[in-house]
């Protein structure tokens, strides 16, 4: 009893420990002698940021320490913008894709994110602090998205990206007309199995919703006018998001390859009086550079990820300098949870390939994103006012040879290199007193269970949604 006592006063100070630290966390903070990297104004040398309440309050070389504030004195080490990434798959807990149809707008990745995938705090650790979690490219018209602040520890809703405008998947060519994917034994081909098939899926989809838009429109009208016994149209859920787009209320992120199939998107949305917000992979938008910036779409390209397929031949690593210097907005995402660790890596190719300056080049994983994602007001760059999203390098981030050294979310630690290196022999001692436990557990039970997983034992990751997974781009 007396032990149980003392357990509780102890997990009482720890919640009041715990929680002082985060209140100190959260509260004001100063990095110091840093090298900043601020994208929008330039590069200060032995400068300073003063973080209150989660924001910028001050940028440069002559910032007061207030009292009281905790200071993170970043001697020889560089600041730069939290990464964002615009073209995730991390933090969703089972299938990707919604693929048993061809238009899936009715299903959100909000629904299913993960908030203990471990791939959030590795990616975490690479730098990134905001990532645009997609649903996968099985369906011309896929799920809608969640733009999600990595915020590891806390939960899923706490995740997400509040204010971000709401998105949808959309996907042109091979994977939405199912070219390399067999279906189940027994189940029939789904619709469309061309290219034509597709871009028809989509035109038809967009004229049932401009009819559903003018129905409650209709209905809206006679209701203001005061029409009594009006029976409101019936809610489609999958139209709903498809009206969101022709009010541009919605952005569209069109998976796409071919230089033909994209000029295709942009004529079926000028059609129908839509934009297109960003193209994804857009390997051959070196081709089309022009047109994608008419149309006032953004591209979200690899650095030099191509080939896996047919429709990934003609790429060429020029693209994302050719695409910038045509001015089309650029960013240059992962679409992995390990390409994520190192965007600031593949970002800097594009100094090497097309010859993009350090700030064009810092963009591509910052800014431009921000802009694609409609948050440049909240991140994407180092500016009195913005969001302490912040990642500390050893070295210039545009190095090879950088490491992650601490990031800050909203003026909160939630990765520190020294704490986690600190951790991990007694995070290896768990792990290891834990297998033997299972072990000794398991010795017990092995011979009343059969291998492999219990009848009725829900499946284990991945089991069962090995076909979902977008196994490449
Ligand atoms: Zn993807």
């Amino acid at each position: 009893m007396k032990r149980a006592r003392n357990f509780w006063r102890l997990l009482a100070v720890l919640v009041w420990a715990f929680s002082l630290a985060w209140a100190q966390e959260a509260g004001t903070i100063v990095i110091r002698n840093a090298t900043i990297l601020t994208v929008t104004h330039g590069t200060i040398r032995n400068g300073s940021i003063l973080i209150r309440d989660g924001k910028i309050a001050a940028v440069g070389r002559n910032v007061r320490v207030p009292e009281g504030a905790t200071v993170i004195d970043a001697t020889g080490q560089y600041v730069m913008p939290g990464i964002i990434d615009c073209h995730s798959h991390i933090a969703v807990d089972g299938g990707v894709n919604e693929g048993s149809v061809a238009v899936s707008s009715m299903v959100a990745i909000e629904d299913v994110l993960n908030p203990t995938d471990i791939d959030i705090y590795r990616d975490l650790a690479g730098g990134v602090t905001t990532a645009n979690v997609l649903h996968g490219s099985a369906n011309p018209i896929g799920g809608l998205n969640a733009v999600i602040k990595l915020r590891w520890g806390a939960t899923a809703r706490e995740m997400l990206f509040a204010g971000a405008p709401p998105g949808i998947k959309f996907a042109l060519g091979e994977n939405p007309k199912r070219s390399n994917f067999t279906p189940q034994p027994g189940t029939p081909r789904r619709y469309p199995a061309t290219r034509m098939g597709v871009i028809d899926v989509i035109r038809q989809a967009f004229t049932e919703a401009r009819e559903y838009q003018k129905r409650w429109a209709e209905y809206r009208r006679r209701s203001a006018a005061g029409e009594p016994n009006l029976i409101p149209p019936r809610r489609d859920l999958k139209l709903e998001p498809l009206v969101e787009i022709l009010e541009g209320k919605r952005l569209v992120h069109a998976h796409s390859y071919r230089a033909d199939e994209i000029l295709q998107l942009i004529r079926l949305a000028e059609e129908f009086g839509f934009k297109i917000a960003t193209f994804q992979h857009v390997l051959e938008g070196y081709k089309v550079a022009k047109e994608i910036a008419a149309h006032g779409a953004g591209a979200s390209t690899f650095s030099d990820w191509w080939a896996y397929k047919v429709e990934a031949y003609d790429a060429i690593p020029y693209n994302a300098a050719l695409m910038t210097e045509r001015g089309v907005v650029v960013s240059i995402n992962s679409d992995s949870a390990e390409e994520a660790r190192h965007l600031n890596q593949e970002a800097a190719k594009a100094m090497k390939w097309g010859g993009l300056s350090e700030t064009e080049a810092l963009k591509l994983v910052t800014l431009n994103p921000a802009k694609q994602l409609g948050i440049a007001d909240r991140v994407g760059s180092i500016e009195v006012g913005k969001d302490a999203d912040l990642v500390l390098y050893d070295k210039h981030p545009l190095s090879v040879y950088a490491v992650v050294q601490k990031v800050l979310i909203d003026g909160r630690v939630y990765f520190d290199r020294a704490q986690d290196m600190a951790r991990r022999a007694e995070l290896e001692k768990e792990k290891k007193e834990l297998a033997e436990k299972l072990q000794r557990s398991s010795g017990r039970e092995q011979p009343t269970r059969p291998a492999g997983r219990r009848p009725g034992a829900p499946p284990r990751p991945g089991e069962g949604v090995q076909q979902d997974r977008e196994v490449r781009p």
